[in-house]
């Protein structure tokens, strides 16, 4: 597997404290230098939450359908400019319901640092329109930048700290901040893989049919991506938001900020209600009311 990472020194020095600023897509060491690789590893010790997980060998169609997921992330990072991830189906990871419950949560599916945790379909279960779009969300979860802190206490001891998975920031507070920003953001690329996917196995009826059409409202950030598709409008009318999205995009997966500076410069009022967006449809609706975009 290939492995795409790069490892910026910032700050500098701070009296015996360095922080090293990482950015990485997944998990791996390959390409990093002795010292940097030090960190990576004290990075995936202190970080990976699940590591000793009873999971289940994955059957053709999850395999498969983990696969072409993998496959189609590549081809949109490509066609936006972005390196392919190269991400392989050892990510993934299938439980039974009991053990997803007890071990990951009440969701239907979860990444975690670099690990995708998938709850197993019982049997007759819509995989069309359950396991396939989890897996899409997913796997594009796993594409974005994590921006890992590290801070170096003593000659062998670092401190490895989780400040941004995707959009979302780790507040030092231990608040998360623009959860619902990152997974509108997620969302709204998972349509276009989920597209891809339904597409290659000719499962879209007509021309410009997405998955979304065909998901329905499986998706529960739908009013997220609203929110945000609404704040891209009003802020880059020229291209009926389209810069905007671009932004998000790059931002999501390169660990820039270009897209919340621009909102902080122009609209500091949408700045605040992104940071606190989180991903109940609640909060999507309070942060649609308090930005009133119908009268702009
Ligand atoms: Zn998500």
């Amino acid at each position: 597997m290939s492995k795409q990472i790069s490892v910026e020194c910032e700050g500098g020095v701070s009296g015996e404290t360095r922080i090293i600023r990482v950015v990485s897509n997944s998990l791996t060491t390959e390409e990093l230098s002795a010292e940097a690789t030090d960190v990576m590893n004290q990075m995936i010790a202190s970080l990976v939450v699940l590591p000793d997980l009873p999971e289940l060998a994955k059957n053709p169609v999850e395999l498969g359908t983990i696969l072409v997921c993998c496959r189609a992330i590549d081809f949109i990072l490509t066609q936006y400019g972005f390196l392919p991830r190269n991400l392989g189906s050892e990510l993934y990871h299938i439980l039974t319901s009991s053990d997803f419950d007890q071990c990951v949560g009440s969701s239907s599916a979860a990444t975690r640092t670099g690990h995708v945790y998938l709850r197993r379909s019982a049997d007759g279960a819509p995989l069309i329109s359950s396991f396939v779009p989890c897996v899409c969300h997913e796997t594009v979860h796993l594409s974005a930048a994590i921006v890992v802190e590290m801070e170096r206490l003593t000659d062998d001891s670092i401190q490895p700290t989780g400040i941004r998975d995707g959009l979302a920031l780790f507040g030092s507070d231990e608040k998360k901040y623009f959860r619902g920003l990152n997974e509108a953001v997620t969302d709204h690329i998972a349509d276009l893989v989920g597209t891809l996917v339904l597409g290659a196995v000719d499962l879209l009826e007509h021309p410009g049919q997405t998955a979304k059409d065909l998901f329905g409202q499986v998706s529960a950030y739908q009013p997220q991506e609203v929110v945000v598709t609404r704040l891209c409008q009003h802020l880059f009318p020229d291209s009926g938001g389209a810069e905007g999205w671009q932004l998000l995009l790059g931002d999501y997966w390169n660990g820039s900020s270009d897209f919340l500076d621009f909102v902080a410069r122009r609209w500091p009022l949408a700045y605040q209600a992104m940071r606190i967006m989180d991903e109940t449809w609640v909060s999507a609706e309070y942060v649609l009311r308090l930005l009133d975009f119908q009268d702009k």
